[in-house]
């Protein structure tokens, strides 16, 4: 009798499991932030495609990491390792928002 140790992933409607190939939001870095509290350029979505997903499974609580190809206005650019956040952190990335 073989017995499977894998637990199933927990994956809520709000949080799927990204797959290479998916498309996902990745937040560019703004710029400093100015000692008024303001920033001459905010952080943005950008359009990204999954190349890779990280493997390690103590990331499923908080999605997992991932490699993106940033797709920007003036050339795509690549990332590696990127944590998953529900907030606008320049260096995340995130699930696209519905409108
Ligand atoms: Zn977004």
């Amino acid at each position: 009798m073989s017995e499977h140790k894998h637990a199933h992933p927990h994956v809520t409607p709000t949080q799927p499991v990204p797959t290479v190939g998916r498309v996902v939001h990745y937040v560019s870095h703004g710029s400093p932030v100015l000692p008024d509290g303001s920033q001459m350029y905010r952080p943005e979505c950008r359009a990204a495609i999954v190349t890779t997903v990280s493997n390690d499974s103590d990331s499923e609580q908080t999605g997992a990491d991932v490699s993106l190809a940033v797709l920007n206005p003036t050339g795509l650019f690549f990332q590696e390792n990127l944590r998953h956040s529900e907030e606008p952190v320049g260096g995340s990335w995130h699930w696209p928002e519905r409108v």
